[in-house]
């Protein structure tokens, strides 16, 4: 399965790999499972929020989940301040506060945040550069993509035609401003076998569009979310099937898009209308019913040696004060939004964390505001047995390891 990337191999620094040339594809996959690199799969769910994730586990309505809690470590992932998606995925990358890698909002200095704005050095390019093949689709900040030891398939900010890269989908086809795959011969090939797919997820309505047509914009904005996942998760199939990496992230953000103007909001709440919210009051827990089939597509194509994280930037709430919300960037003062995430204190509406894996601890809900997305980053070099960059404010998640592979977990900080 992995002989498309043993082109890759050649890049190990291994002396196992410089030695001797392997020459077949057989041998090399027997090398490649003696120098066990492990296999690490990161899926990024935009703003999930335990409060409605909670009672559908409890209901068994998101099996897949569930199963991951039961057999691993699940708990609230503590976010930055003010958290919004390009923030925090940039701390997540780099491990670094928004002070330090650049990336504060969807602009900065009013120009749409691109890639190459973030300061740092960014995990996944850590992981290529030590020969590790690295998977990534979907994930925010990744427009335009940049050069791993794999693929990159670009997510929330990518730009294209009439969209500035802000809340917007542009189609695989219209994207202008940059690449939004790596390495660019593959885009053609994911146009033939996946198709002409939307990038990131719908905009949401304006109140205009609404008015009048509540029901009706409100029905079909969400038959286009449900049409964008089903393309996300053939892309996601398609790219683990023709292309397994040793590292794997993907990312969706149809979850939070949803929450933010059809959270299951009472009419005693800041916005409600119930024109818009007594029409499809399952819509957004309907998000995570889905995330979770979804979750279940992605882990039949990898066995019990993998480590998958769950993880969100943060969560999502009600708003709690009358007033505007700037959310999502300056593009948004036109919806009707009801929920939110960019509270002062992160510590509000913190995301969440569900881990499972070789070495890591089983049924274990770890309780407060212990990890943070800062601590991502250095916890999966760890597992890879990188040095961490000193760069790195967090720190590796050991409580969520088993004592015996805790101590492996040790990699001291160097450049
Ligand atoms: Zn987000
Ligand atoms: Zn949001």
């Amino acid at each position: 399965m992995r002989s498309a990337w043993l082109f890759c191999l050649i890049l190990l620094p291994s002396p196992i790999w410089a030695q001797r040339a392997p020459s077949t594809d057989a041998y090399r996959q027997a090398k490649r499972d003696r120098v066990e690199i492990p296999r690490v799969l990161v899926i990024g769910v935009n703003g999930a929020e335990w409060d409605i994730i909670r009672p559908l586990v409890l209901r068994g309505e998101m099996p897949n989940l569930a199963n991951m809690m039961e057999n691993g470590v699940s708990g609230k992932l503590q976010t930055t301040s003010e958290p919004n998606c390009p923030k925090v995925y940039s701390s997540i990358f780099t491990s670094t506060p928004d002070s330090e890698n650049g990336i504060s909002g969807f602009e900065v200095n009013y120009v749409p945040v691109r890639s190459d704005f973030l300061k740092g050095t960014p995990f996944w390019s850590v992981l290529s550069d030590k020969g590790i093949t690295v998977g990534m689709a979907n994930v925010p900040g990744t427009f335009p993509v940049r050069a791993v030891n794999g693929y990159m398939v670009s997510g929330m900010l990518t730009q294209g035609k009439d969209c500035n890269g802000i809340l917007c989908s542009p189609k695989l086809s219209e994207v202008v401003n940059g690449e939004p795959v790596y390495p660019k011969k593959m885009t053609a090939e994911l146009m033939k076998n996946v198709g002409d797919f939307w990038i990131d997820c719908s905009a949401m309505p304006t109140a205009e569009q609404l008015a009048g047509n509540e029901k009706e914009v409100i029905e079909k904005w969400l038959d286009r979310v449900s049409e964008i996942r089903k393309q996300q998760t053939r892309l996601f199939e398609y790219l683990l099937e023709k292309y397994p990496t040793d590292f794997t992230m993907f990312a969706q953000s149809c979850e939070d898009r949803t929450g933010h103007w059809l959270y299951p909001i009472r009419p005693n709440n800041v916005g409600y209308n119930p024109k818009i919210h007594e029409v499809r009051v399952d819509a957004f827990p309907n998000q995570y019913r889905a995330f979770d089939r979804v979750l279940g597509r992605i882990l039949s194509h990898f066995d019990k040696s993998t480590t998958v994280f769950v993880i969100s930037d943060h969560g999502i709430k009600p708003l709690r004060d009358p007033g505007p919300v700037v959310s999502h960037g300056s593009h948004t003062h036109m919806n009707p939004i009801i929920a939110h995430h960019d509270f002062v204190d992160g510590d509000d509406v913190p995301g969440i964390f569900v881990a499972t894996g070789p070495g890591i601890r089983h049924g274990v809900r770890i309780m407060g505001l212990q990890m943070n997305v800062l601590d991502i980053a250095p916890t999966l070099l760890s597992i890879y047995r990188v040095s961490i960059p000193t760069q790195m404010k967090g720190r590796v998640l050991s409580e969520i390891f088993e004592h015996d592979a805790n101590a492996k977990q040790q990699i001291p900080k160097a450049d």
